[in-house]
């Protein structure tokens, strides 16, 4: 048997959350905007239920890795250590420069095309923190951060609305049960 490094799920989970915090992201921020995309389609909907859904969010790993690289590569370019051309492109995070957006909507896509189409509609209109990372002009580079929280909150707007529709199925479904209940014993 070949002896692999390899690191543990728990560790690469802890980074993740880790590099969010420490760029100034916090789990409310994220479902703030999970709440504002899902309460139209779900006036029940609480913001604890949108906090959880981001919290079960990080812990997949496709978004865990899109959070590291991201954030990585903002790092970086804050302290100038990346080769040019690409630490101009990152730290002007230049118009035409996509990679960002392909890294978080790759993260996504697995998620089904709810979370494809929240993706594309934050990445456009910039709600919440994600306008702030976005608009936010200081030292800090922001260029993937603003992709990835988009990707953290769609991926949970998804993950609400899919659910949402599974306990309206189980409800529906054990109506049907009393009823035939009903009907049996009448
Ligand atoms: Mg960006």
């Amino acid at each position: 048997m070949t002896n692999v490094k390899q690191v543990r799920s728990q560790e690469v989970e802890q980074a993740a959350r880790e590099a969010l915090t420490s760029r100034g992201i916090l789990i409310d921020d994220i479902a703030a905007i999970v709440f504002e995309m899902q309460y139209p389609y779900n006036d029940q909907l609480k913001l604890e239920d949108c906090v959880t859904s981001v919290d079960r969010v990080l812990e997949k790993r496709e978004i865990q890795h899109a959070i590291l690289v991201g954030i990585e590569l903002d790092r970086l370019a804050e302290r100038k250590m990346l080769s040019e051309p690409l630490q101009t492109l990152v730290e002007t995070d230049e118009g035409l420069f996509g990679v960002d957006e392909t890294i978080a909507l790759g993260a996504a896509l697995g998620y089904g095309s709810i979370a494809v189409t929240t993706y594309g509609h934050l990445d456009k209109h910039k709600i919440g923190v994600i306008k702030k990372l976005d608009t936010k002009r200081s030292e800090h580079v922001h260029t993937f951060l603003d992709d990835i929280v988009a990707s953290i909150a769609a991926t949970a707007s998804s993950r609400l609305a899919h659910r949402l529709r599974d306990a309206q199925d189980r409800i529906s479904r054990d109506e049907q049960v009393r009823r035939d209940e009903e009907d049996r014993l009448s």
